[in-house]
């Protein structure tokens, strides 16, 4: 039997790499080269996102540098969120500064090990409801678990299957 150019491809060892996520907005492939968001000014090099003024600084110093948007910038140009935390119930509202501070303080350490994992938005609904957005599902998850360890309640976790977004619902009454 023949072996057709199909059956051959079969044959021929994988080398591609899986990545680790599916995010569509991060940049494809390990470039050597380095990039940079020129609205946010993370640096993107050696297949990792960092946020420094020093940074920012040195590599604009380079001219081979690459302008871009980042992921982060993109999702919120598009208002296209990762996450979505819904803070429910007849707590809230009397306790909004509390947990929007901890909201900001959970996202600053975020923001230390991944610059794109950042807060969109953050809206009261007409419920009396808080409805965070945030740039990827895992700050939003990181928000919840925060937010139960710190005021108690009920959380839930509900992720789709279509895309990455994780929906975040936590719920205290009293
Ligand atoms: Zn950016």
């Amino acid at each position: 039997m023949k072996m057709n150019a199909s059956t051959a491809k079969n044959y021929k060892p994988s080398y591609k790499k899986k990545t680790i996520t599916t995010d569509p907005y991060l940049p494809k492939g390990g470039s050597k080269k380095v990039s940079v968001c020129e609205r946010c000014h993370a640096v993107y090099s050696n297949k990792r996102w960092s946020l420094s003024s020093e940074r920012y600084d040195m590599v604009m110093q380079d001219p081979a540098v690459t302008l871009l948007v980042c992921p982060a910038c993109h999702k919120m140009q598009d208002d296209l969120p990762g996450g979505i935390v819904t803070l429910k119930g007849a707590y809230v509202l009397p306790h909004k500064q509390e947990l929007l501070n901890l909201v900001k303080n959970e996202e600053e350490r975020a923001r230390g090990m991944n610059p794109l994992e950042r807060v969109m938005s953050i809206k009261e609904n007409g419920g009396g409801s808080l409805v965070i957005n945030t740039t990827n599902e895992r700050l939003a998850q990181r928000l919840g678990k925060a937010i139960k360890k710190a005021f108690h309640g009920e959380v839930a976790y509900h992720f789709s299957h279509d895309n990455k977004l994780a929906r975040v619902d936590w719920e205290r009454a009293v």
